[in-house]
């Protein structure tokens, strides 16, 4: 009998790994450091070897445990392999398949952080089988979660809402090289952009030019204040994130966005904010659609990660020790 499974997501810094029940309670939870060196061909074993000696040190039987979830900040094509991921070292890695020859008795699934991230949030509320999550922090990443499953498009890039184009005029380069993504307004770095262009352009007076570092953060703390400047930031960065995901929907009609990532951390003043242009610019059959903040923080990787393993009853059924 199954009681037990892995969730476990990989980032740039950290590895971090959570045992759950397999009614999706977390049990337990803790990190390894992410060995990037030699094109971060450690990271794999290090993370079979961390899961081996937490088994072996609670006395957990591989029979007992339903697998193993992994999310990695890349691409993931069918069959959980990873399509080059910078953040890591990592070419072209069938990481499910590396996984499963290393730990013959665990099935393994493997997905994109910010999709793992979405079914994580969408289980958490327990209320939607479609949403969109929107994750607003260095860049602008998302997930997209059809019927209660992960939805990666043929080429494990669906969800990537930071490289939506929105402004055929801007002369300035997106990461991915393109010009006028959505994430060059809408993320935290967009933020701060818009917030320095606004302070050079305008002799306006604002709290944001005593700052001692112009961050997203003091920007949005200023726009709480009523610093006309910085409302004026956070209302074009709202305006250009609603128009994008009226479109958005207007392909997915999900029933709800789910806002994430460190600028979320304004919480409802940035969602009403978001709903206000979205509800101007939305079809008007998707005007009613849920705006809500993502509620797992940290653990959102972890938890949808595991969710991949939870969410298939043969897994959890099948005796494969
Ligand atoms: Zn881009």
């Amino acid at each position: 009998m199954k009681t037990g499974a892995f969730g476990i997501d990989i980032g740039g810094t950290t590895v971090k790994i959570g045992y759950f029940d397999t009614a999706g309670t977390l049990l337990d939870k803790w990190e390894i450091p992410t060995r990037k060196e030699q094109n971060g061909e450690w990271i794999l074993p290090d993370i079979r070897d961390a899961v081996c000696a937490y088994m072996k040190e609670h006395n957990i039987p591989v029979e007992t445990v339903a697998g193993i979830g992994l999310d990695v900040p890349g691409a993931v094509l069918e069959g959980g392999i990873v399509n080059r991921c910078a953040n890591l070292g990592w070419g072209v890695t069938p990481v499910k398949k590396i996984m499963e020859t290393m730990l013959p008795r665990l099935p393994v699934r493997v997905a994109n952080d910010a999709n793992a991230a979405a079914l994580g949030e969408m289980k958490h509320s327990d209320a939607y089988q479609n949403i969109v999550m929107v994750t607003l922090g260095t860049g602008v990443g998302g997930g997209v979660i059809l019927n209660g499953e992960i939805w990666t498009g043929a080429f494990g890039a669906a969800g990537e809402l930071g490289h939506i184009p929105v402004n055929p005029e801007e002369t300035e380069c997106c990461a991915c090289g393109k010009k006028g993504c959505l994430e060059q307004y809408a993320s935290a770095t967009g933020i701060v952009r818009i917030a320095g262009k606004r302070l050079e352009s305008s002799g306006e007076d604002s709290v944001l030019r005593k700052v001692p570092k112009l961050t997203a953060k003091s920007v949005m703390e200023a726009a709480k204040q009523g610093d006309a400047l910085a409302v004026s930031v956070v209302e074009t960065a709202c305006d250009i994130l609603g128009r994008a995901l009226a479109s958005v929907a207007c392909v997915v009609d999900p029933d709800a966005f789910v806002i994430g990532g460190g600028v979320s951390k304004a919480g409802p003043m940035l969602t009403d904010c978001i709903q206000k242009y979205y509800v101007k610019y939305a079809f008007h059959a998707s005007r009613n659609t849920v705006f809500k903040l993502a509620e797992l923080g940290n653990d959102a990787g972890i938890c949808g990660a595991v969710q991949m393993i939870l969410s298939e009853k043969e897994l959890l059924s099948t005796d494969c020790g």
